[in-house]
């Protein structure tokens, strides 16, 4: 018999994660702050939890997908939570995007009580969640991950294991400071090209043929902020997460991210200033075009 899943944080990620774990025969019962995420996937087969603590007694492998640091250690280190009810035998498979250093510290608490640490960093967008095609950077012992990588696969095809307990959400971490730096500058460069009175259509055609050119703006954007749409796949708000993550990170490590540190001090302006903290990523846009006095550009 399969292992029975506890799913925590049913949100853009992770309520359809959670659906592909019930469509593939997983026993899995669910949780989330927001009721409707709990009915839907109740609807698919799942179990609906009163709350965390139940959802530790009826599960074998614990899964969060959760916004930030202090939520995972809620789940992790709070009252009822997996080190105070938890089984030793258990696994903790989490897949927030999280400081790396706090996710190091929630493995070794755990090992003293004999439950297994995963932390899975996931790759890609709610659309490749959707269709159960997401992918994961590892950090786990090789033990850990054998006993997770059904539970993983069930959800995404690539699993790439970076080294031990820390090193697969270190990966994630690297991975968005690049990522979300690289929109900014996006952003930046098309601002100030309309600001030239460069027609849209001609930098996409420049751009999409040079080196410069990077896959936010190639795939992503064009269905996004050019299209006009701003709801979010993955919100400013968790890219600012993400980058003050990698910054902070990056300062404890003693290594300068001048660049990066820009990008986030840049996305800070688009949620304060702006109030565009709930919007897409590719919002961004929206803040530059703001900045430099110009329409935000459209294909
Ligand atoms: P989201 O804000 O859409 O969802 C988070 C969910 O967690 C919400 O439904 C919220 O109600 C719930 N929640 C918050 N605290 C809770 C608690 N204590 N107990 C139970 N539920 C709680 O976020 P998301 O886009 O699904 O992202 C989740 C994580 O995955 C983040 O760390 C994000 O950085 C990361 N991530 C997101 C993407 C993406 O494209 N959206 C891709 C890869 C990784």
């Amino acid at each position: 018999m399969s292992e029975r899943i506890g799913f925590i944080g049913l949100g853009n990620m992770g309520r359809p994660m959670a659906g592909q774990l019930v469509a593939k025969g997983f026993a899995t019962s669910v949780f989330d702050l927001s009721e409707a995420p709990m009915e839907i996937l109740r609807q698919k087969g799942a179990t609906r939890a009163a709350g965390i603590p139940a959802v530790i007694a009826n599960s074998d492998v614990i899964v969060t997908m959760l916004p930030n640091t202090p939520d995972v250690q809620g789940v992790v280190l709070g009252e009822g939570g997996l080190l105070a009810t938890g089984r030793p035998g258990m696994l903790h498979i989490d897949m927030s995007t999280i400081d790396p250093l706090a996710s190091k510290a929630m493995a070794a608490a755990l090992a003293e009580k004999g439950i297994g640490w995963v932390d899975a960093g996931v790759g890609r967008s709610p659309a490749h969640a959707d269709r159960g095609e997401s992918s994961f950077m590892v950090g786990a012992t090789d033990a850990d991950l054998a006993r997770a990588r059904p539970v993983l696969a069930a959800m995404g095809n690539a699993i790439i294991h970076c080294g031990g307990p820390g090193a697969g959400i270190s990966m994630k971490i690297v991975l968005n400071f690049m990522s979300m730096a690289t929109c900014q500058i996006t952003a930046e460069t098309l601002a100030l090209g309309t600001k030239l009175g460069l027609k849209m259509t001609d930098m996409n055609a420049v751009i999409s043929a040079g080196l410069a050119c990077n896959e936010h703006f190639r795939q992503y954007w064009p269905t996004k902020v050019l299209a006009g749409d701003t709801t979010p796949g993955f919100a400013i708000d968790l890219a600012f997460k993400d980058l003050s993550i990698a910054v902070a990170t990056a300062a404890a490590a003693g290594v300068p991210v001048i660049t990066g540190s820009a990008a986030r001090e840049a996305m800070g302006i688009a949620r304060s200033v702006h109030g565009l903290g709930k919007e897409d990523i590719t919002a961004v846009l929206v803040a530059a075009s703001r900045n430099a006095g110009v329409q935000t550009p459209r294909l």
